[in-house]
């Protein structure tokens, strides 16, 4: 094959000599097209006045660096009215006229530095062969021309955090498009509006439930409708309910641990079905005995040694323990039992409460039970099922409102209970909901309105706001009612976003991205730089 051709050369060059050496290839090569144009006349010349020699820093190839010795000529410009008498000929898809790079490597390196960063971006270039530097880099991806923000009409608007909790600026995207069209450097009103005031074809703009957008778009873009972002207006509910979740579990809890105190026989063989696990096989049981024994001979060692006063450094060391487990244990007024394992996962885990609910309406019958399971759709084998019968007929398994149910949950956990889909809840989940809800009237009354919510967001049915909002007014919630308040200060907005289906997801999507590329210039770039990496991002 021909070497311009294999080389991917522009026509009119020929490939004269490739020399392999220990840092690369050097190809040297010549121009051959018999004319060139006069750059400032534009006529064709066919007269060669000299040539000279330009060394250039090519694309890798094979993954060597490239070095073109290029071979170009001056030509006599033939034009009496032109003053330009001699030119040297030029390259325009290959090699820009006094640069020291082809097009092509630099556009590589764009790449790279538009993927990475400056110091990674130049450590990944040389593993690839093309020889560059950090600020080669960063000035590459300064000079890409500006993108044209072009004519917006769906304008979605956040903010993102420059420095967590400090400093924020605004990214600006096209809903249509879904491409970012602006970042800007803070995220005040006046900033935004300037922006809006050059666009306008501005006829929506999706905001967050901050009051600097609104008067944003108030100011710079009158004409257009404010819908604000369902995702935020979802967020806002999740936190007032989060708090109340907080409030009502700690009353559950408290008047649980009151009932419990009251009781004189704690009942002992009562296991939360959560808390279930197979009995334990009897070969695994000795190990643990074993285990266990050993462990407390250990244990009897160290505290006699410590009660000769020898320092906790000597024990560990004669021992042959860690500092930090001798202390642990001297610390501890008895022997310290290891801690079980924690209960494995497994596919019988879903349907224990299903099998729970029909052993106690009396059917004992294991194979009838697994053929139920099994039409539910359990992927497992009988043993487990049988495993667990083995402990109902051992303890009182009870799933009902235990403290360990309420208890397993943060608020900031039982959130996802009262906030998705109750669909997709599983048996357990769907269990400890219940829980929730049965040991709290308030905390039941929530639910409801918060699913009432979330269904009037999915169905886009904002006409059903004002009613919602009214029996919220009645609720006696005032978490819920300091978020209604939150509503009614920007009812337009918050209808039209429960109405128009457009959605400022994308947005997160791309503040997301975004702080993927901040994160990898180690949060030293500028805003410029970080605005050039946003905006041609690929
Ligand atoms: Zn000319």
């Amino acid at each position: 094959m021909e070497g311009t051709s294999l080389l991917s050369l522009p026509e009119g060059m020929r490939v004269e000599h490739i020399q392999i050496t220990e840092h690369g290839l050097v190809i040297e090569v010549v121009t051959v097209h018999p004319t060139s144009c006069c750059p400032l006349c534009a006529e064709t010349s066919d007269s060669i006045q000299s040539h000279y020699r330009r060394v250039l820093r090519d694309a890798p190839c094979a993954g060597r660096q490239v070095q073109l010795v290029l071979t170009v000529r001056k030509f006599y410009c033939r034009n009496p009215y032109c003053s330009r008498k001699v030119f040297t000929e030029r390259l325009p898809t290959f090699v820009e006229p006094w640069a020291r790079m082809t097009i092509r490597c630099c556009q590589q390196i764009t790449s790279i530095g538009l993927a990475t960063c400056g110091k990674g971006g130049a450590r990944l270039a040389g593993r690839l062969g093309i020889q560059t530097t950090r600020p080669t880099i960063l000035r590459r991806i300064m000079d890409l021309p500006d993108v044209s923000a072009g004519s917006v009409v769906y304008l979605g608007i956040d903010d993102f955090a420059f420095r967590r909790g400090y400093r924020f600026g605004t990214i600006l995207v096209n809903l249509e498009s879904h491409r970012v069209v602006d970042l800007l450097p803070d995220r005040q009103a006046e900033t935004a509006a300037q922006w809006m005031r050059q666009q306008p074809d501005l006829a929506v703009v999706s905001r967050d439930r901050g009051g600097e957008y609104a008067s944003a778009a108030s100011k710079g873009a009158p004409q257009a409708i404010q819908c604000a972002d369902r995702f935020h207006i979802i967020k806002n509910l999740t936190e007032a309910a989060q708090v109340l979740l907080a409030r009502c579990q700690a009353e559950i809890l408290t008047s649980l641990q009151t009932e419990a105190s009251q009781q004189d026989h704690p009942c002992q063989a009562v296991i939360a079905i959560e808390e279930w696990r197979p009995p334990e096989p009897a070969h695994v049981e000795k190990v643990r005995l074993a285990r266990r024994a050993g462990r407390y001979a250990r244990y009897q060692q160290v505290v006699e040694l410590d009660r000769q006063g020898l320092p906790t450094k000597e024990i560990a060391g004669r021992l042959g323990m860690s500092d930090r487990t001798v202390r642990d244990w001297l610390k501890q007024a008895a022997f310290p039992e290891a801690k079980r394992r924690r209960k494995r996962q497994s596919s019988f885990d879903a349907f224990a409460p299903y099998v729970l609910k029909h052993w106690q309406s009396g059917e004992h019958n294991g194979l009838t039970l697994f053929r139920e399971i099994k039409a539910q759709g359990y992927p497992g084998t009988e043993r487990s099922l049988y495993r667990y019968l083995k402990t109902l007929k051992q303890v009182e398994v009870r799933a009902s409102v235990t403290p360990a149910r309420i208890q397993k949950y943060s608020a900031h956990t039982a959130i996802w209970l009262f906030v998705r889909d109750p669909k997709k809840l599983n048996a357990i989940e769907r269990e400890d909901l219940a829980a929730f809800c049965q040991a709290s009237t308030p905390l039941k009354k929530a639910y409801d309105l918060l699913q009432d919510f979330l269904s009037m967001v999915h169905k886009r049915e904002g006409h059903r706001l004002d009613a919602w909002l009214a029996r919220v007014a009645e609720s006696e919630l005032p978490e819920l009612q300091s978020f209604a308040a939150g509503v009614e200060k920007d009812t337009d907005a918050v209808k039209a976003g429960l109405t128009w289906p457009i959605s400022n997801g994308m947005v997160e999507g791309h503040v997301t991205k975004l702080k993927l590329i901040k994160r990898t210039m180690y949060g030293r770039a500028g805003f410029a730089l970080l605005r050039q990496r946003v905006l041609h991002a690929v």
